[in-house]
């Protein structure tokens, strides 16, 4: 049996972008999502030292505060060359305060002479029906690059500047948005997601 009625979601992000990206990847499921800083509701604390246990804290905070589904994401850089920095750090490597430019600075540092070397970005999102949910829906996913000294590109944000994809001969920040979308971690993250809820309802997802 076919459930279609929506289910009223809480993102647990405060940027507009992530909204708007899972909004689109989700089209056509029975899903209504609402951004939680719209209902009040803070970002929680990232305090584990794995991307699934981070978006897993943040997506029971905004379940529990709002008593409604959620979903919520962890995402960063990760440099196997580096024991895996920057990480789950990846947002303040270069400390609380950094810009993405401090982050970029720090990473070529540690980096050396090292590059171009392998990196990949990560995404993790979960979707959970409830705080106690046994059963999170998890979808992960990586995008696979090189990270090079020289910047190029104006594009994206973070560390996209010196992602570059070896196929395009491009870095993450030389490509639109929309072709960023398709590659990206965040991208195959969001449409693996869609897919795995909409198994769930009994629905075959939007291709
Ligand atoms: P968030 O969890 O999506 O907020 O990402 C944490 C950090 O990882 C960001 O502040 C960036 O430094 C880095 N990051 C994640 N995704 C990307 C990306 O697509 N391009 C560049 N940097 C990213």
């Amino acid at each position: 049996m076919v459930d279609q009625s929506p289910t009223r979601v809480v993102v647990a992000t405060g940027n507009p972008g992530k909204v708007r990206e899972l909004t689109e990847a989700l089209a056509g499921l029975p899903f209504e999502l609402v951004a939680q800083g719209e209902l009040g509701i803070e970002a929680a604390p990232e305090t584990a030292c794995t991307f699934i246990e981070n978006a897993l804290g943040k997506a029971r905070h905004a379940a529990g505060q709002s008593g409604l589904a959620a979903i919520a994401d962890d995402s960063g850089l990760v440099v196997p060359s580096l024991g895996g920095a920057p990480g789950i750090h990846s947002a303040r490597y270069a400390g609380a305060d950094a810009t993405d430019a401090d982050n970029n600075t720090k990473l070529l540092r540690e980096l050396g002479t090292r590059t171009p070397c392998a990196a990949y970005f990560t995404c993790c999102l979960v979707y959970i029906a409830s705080p106690a949910d046994p059963a999170p829906v998890v979808a992960a996913a990586r995008w696979h690059g090189e990270i090079i000294a020289s910047p190029r590109g104006v594009n994206g944000f973070g560390y996209d500047p010196h992602f570059l994809v070896p196929n395009l001969g491009k870095t993450s920040a030389q490509l639109p948005l929309a072709e960023k979308n398709r590659l990206s971690h965040r991208g195959q993250a969001c449409r693996l997601l869609a897919g795995l809820l909409a198994e769930n309802r009994g629905m075959s997802a939007r291709q």
